[in-house]
């Protein structure tokens, strides 16, 4: 089904914002609405890519997009990302994401959020928002002033807070899952493994890290982030930048700060035999230009980030049966078998982890999900 919605009629006729081209039919999305509120100069545009498996859900970036057109193939490819970590994570959800075009420092007011709320709730249920880059919890909450289809709300709000403490724990249950696969042995006990980027997610992976009884390296480029670590863990090393990370004898490299970790160089100077980290989107090529294809060669095992980092979703997901920190820790928990699924998968058919990853989630589409897009029953 394809179908691109009408802006929704506002208070005031929408003119600064052009009515979408086509879009890459490649992506094959159900849904995509643009949203213009002239009061508040809200411009947003939501994408729902598929609801096979459910509602689709997927955070809300806020974004200085330089051009509509940026923040279209944003929210198109960030949208259909959702859906391959929703279905490989279990998840009865679909996948969309929404995208509001400004600089949050700047534009983001309550009267902006609320509007966007209203046109989340004009939806019906059929997308659900979370917070991504540039949204906060406090800023669910309010959204959450005009609709129930957030999650990623405050605990005062009846949400989970913080998503980075079970994306924290899912990264290690992987990279359990990672040793077992490479060493036979589902612990990092004894082992060394270096975090590139130790803010909310990798702060807390080097104590999970540490209580596992594995050696920890960090680097991280704010000075901050770095004395918070050893304030929590004196134990852990410390290294100045991220290249001397990656040549260091690490056994498990962990990128947990921006995207793009995963270049040719990285991937050539690499010393250790496991990547695993929280970092959305590590390979630069975008897993088209051989970078997988080349740790394969090399006896690198790599996570799909997209996997490994789904302990995030999977808690605010856990906040629309009424949030349960024991039932959402325990469904984090089975990234470890959906890891070694993957792991096994990628070696039986000779192919990257990537792309087993990727055909994991379209059977379990084909196979689980509806042929007809999720209406919301009233
Ligand atoms: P964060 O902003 O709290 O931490 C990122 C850290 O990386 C910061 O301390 C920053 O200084 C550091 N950093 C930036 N550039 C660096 C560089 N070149 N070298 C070394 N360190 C660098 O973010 P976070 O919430 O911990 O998320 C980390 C990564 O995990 C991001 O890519 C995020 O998209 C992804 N992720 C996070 C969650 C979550 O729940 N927080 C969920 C899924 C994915």
């Amino acid at each position: 089904m394809t179908l691109v919605s009408e802006p929704r009629a506002t208070t005031r006729p929408a003119t600064a914002f052009r009515a979408p081209g086509p879009f890459d039919p490649a992506h094959g999305h159900e849904q995509v609405v643009y949203c213009n509120d002239q009061v508040t100069g809200l411009r947003a545009i939501i994408a729902i890519h598929s609801t096979a498996l459910g509602p689709a859900l997927g955070g809300t970036r806020f974004f200085p997009y330089p051009t509509e057109e940026d923040a279209l193939a944003d929210v198109l490819r960030l949208s259909r990302g959702m859906t391959y970590k929703n279905a490989l994570a279990g998840l009865d959800l679909g996948g969309g994401k929404a995208v509001i075009i400004g600089d949050p420092d700047r534009d983001k007011s309550e009267a902006l959020l609320r509007a966007y709320g209203r046109f989340v709730e004009s939806l019906g249920g059929r997308y659900v928002t979370a917070c991504d880059v540039g949204t906060y919890v406090p800023d669910m909450d309010v959204i959450h002033r005009e609709t129930s289809h957030v999650v990623g709300r405050s605990a005062e709000h009846g949400g989970s807070g913080d998503s980075s403490v079970l994306t924290a724990v899912g990264v290690h249950t992987a990279m359990r899952a990672c040793a077992e696969h490479v060493w036979g042995q589902a612990s990092l006990r004894g082992r060394t493994v270096g975090i590139a980027g130790v803010g909310k997610v990798g702060r807390q992976l080097a104590g999970h890290l540490l209580a596992d009884g594995a050696q920890v390296v960090v680097t991280d480029v704010n000075e901050r982030a770095v004395a918070a670590v050893r304030d929590a863990h004196p134990e852990v090393e410390v290294v100045p930048d991220t290249d001397t990370l990656v040549r260091s004898p690490i056994d498990v490299y962990a990128p947990c700060a921006l995207g793009g970790a995963l270049d040719r160089a990285t991937v050539e100077a690499l010393a250790a035999r496991v990547v695993c980290g929280s970092a959305n989107n590590q390979l630069a090529d975008d897993g088209e230009g051989g970078i997988g294809e080349r740790m394969v060669e090399r006896g690198i095992v790599y996570a799909p980030d997209y996997l490994v980092n789904s302990g995030g979703v999977i808690q605010v997901y856990d906040e629309l049966e009424g949030f349960d920190l024991d039932r959402a820790r325990h469904r984090v928990e089975g990234l470890f078998a959906a890891t070694l699924a993957v792991l096994s998968r990628a070696e039986e058919q000779g192919i990257t982890p990537d792309r087993a990853a990727g055909h994991l989630a379209e059977e379990r589409i084909a196979t689980v999900g509806s042929n007809r897009p999720y209406l919301p029953r009233h």
